[in-house]
């Protein structure tokens, strides 16, 4: 291939989302006007964060929010705190969650933020900082009917108490509706923590049986073991699969028999870094084209290209990162008959509790985690199914199918607006 076109392919994941989005929005016979409409989001608000450091210095942070579409009802998405967030990246993020939020049929557009700092090499007092000060730059556009924000890369639970502190003591009120992923005693919601995993299981669970293969017993390779990555790994050793590698930033662990993977959970740091610990490591690279049965891409983006996807060796492929397989790449899977579940669709289990949580905050009245659980498995296997069956009846890809079901509530919400 090309090396500017694979350049393009692997730089540009907004231009990317956008060719899905209109390919979606032709097999659903819109028109030109409505791919015009979704192809952007509706509002990107760029901010500057002055921070006092604790040396005494001041430092200026950049965030952004951007909101998608909020024809369906208000937006919705994390915040997410990474030296590499830019423009584009929330753009396409805010898009993803839009099509994430049709997909599980929840009342909510899509929006993103970000701030580019590296938490890492932050202290907590900086870092609360940073978060109010975020909070006060985006209030105006923010608020429990307007657009609601969650954790995302590097945010957490601590992150979204002092954001939903901030909040409230700016409109007066208590708003624990404003903000998703809090702690319990905030308002948070039962199994919010694991629910973007638990919904990757329950896609895996679908996908298998589709595929007729057995969970007991099959070969899982997971690359990142950050939050979604370690619960995975978890669930799929507790459900007796063989989990044969997992990675973080820094390499991958393999084991054909099966790795250890209660002593990983044990090791691996707040950042999800385990692998450093090991002197037998294999790449990232390598990992991914591992023998398996179940590939499960939990890290970043563009991992799987036009360059390596024939390399792929796995009967199932389920994103639970955002935007692991570029569309080319998609293209080359499907071709070679494996079944990939996108990102939209297996990592649509995290927004779907924040949307559980959302409810619960604003009835005052909370479930226990036995319902909200039962809640979210029912929500995951329809959707799937609905996925799944589009897929088969259009003769498309499960990507492609994805976006058509994401991208219709969104549609119509905006035609009955009189948007287009
Ligand atoms: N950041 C998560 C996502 O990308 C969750 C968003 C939310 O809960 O609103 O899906």
């Amino acid at each position: 291939m090309n090396t500017t076109i694979q350049k393009n392919e692997v730089l540009n994941l907004f231009s990317s989302t956008q060719v899905v989005i209109k390919e979606a929005l032709n097999h659903l016979g819109y028109p030109e006007e409505m791919y015009e409409l979704l192809k952007e989001p509706l509002r990107m608000l760029t901010v500057r964060i002055p921070v006092k450091m604790d040396n005494g210095s001041t430092k200026i942070f950049t965030g952004y929010r951007a909101q998608h579409n909020d024809a369906v009802g208000p937006t919705k998405g994390g915040i997410r705190f990474h030296p590499h967030v830019d423009e584009d990246e929330v753009k396409a993020l805010s898009m993803w969650m839009s099509l994430k939020c049709g997909i599980v049929s929840l009342p909510y557009g899509g929006g993103k933020g970000g701030i580019v700092c590296d938490p890492r090499n932050m202290s907590q007092m900086e870092l609360e900082r940073l978060s109010r000060g975020y909070v006060r730059a985006i209030s105006q556009i923010v608020g429990p009917t307007k657009d609601i924000p969650a954790p995302d890369v590097y945010t957490n639970s601590q992150i979204m108490a002092w954001m939903v502190d901030e909040y409230s003591r700016l409109r007066e009120y208590d708003s624990p509706g404003f903000i998703t992923g809090k702690p319990l005693v905030l308002g948070g919601s039962h199994g919010r923590e694991k629910a973007t995993a638990l919904g990757v299981t329950i896609c895996i669970e679908e996908a298998a049986k589709k595929k007729g293969i057995e969970l007991k017993g099959a070969k899982v390779v997971i690359q990142g073991f950050g939050n979604a990555g370690s619960f995975l790994a978890k669930m799929m050793n507790d459900a007796g699969a063989i989990v044969i590698g997992i990675s973080d930033a820094h390499g991958a662990l393999y084991d054909q028999n099966g790795l250890d993977i209660e002593y990983l959970l044990d090791r691996r740091d707040s950042f999800g870094t385990v692998t450093t610990l090991f002197n037998e490591t294999i790449s990232n690279e390598e990992l991914l084209k591992l023998e398996c049965d179940i590939l499960v891409p939990a890290a970043i983006s563009n991992q799987i290209t036009a360059e390596n996807a024939n390399d792929i060796n796995a009967k199932i492929v389920v994103e639970a990162a955002n935007g692991p397989t570029t569309w080319e790449a998609t293209k080359i899977l499907s071709d070679k008959g494996i079944l990939l579940v996108p990102d939209v669709l297996a990592s649509a289990g995290g927004v779907t509790v924040s949307y559980f949580e959302w409810v619960q905050n604003n009835q005052g009245y909370y479930w226990s985690e036995e319902e909200v659980l039962q809640k979210l498995n029912k929500v995951l296997i329809e959707s799937f199914n609905q996925v799944y069956e589009l897929a088969e009846s259009r003769n498309v890809n499960m990507r492609l199918a994805a976006y058509m079901v994401g991208v219709r509530m969104m549609a119509e919400a905006s035609r009955y607006r009189g948007w287009v």
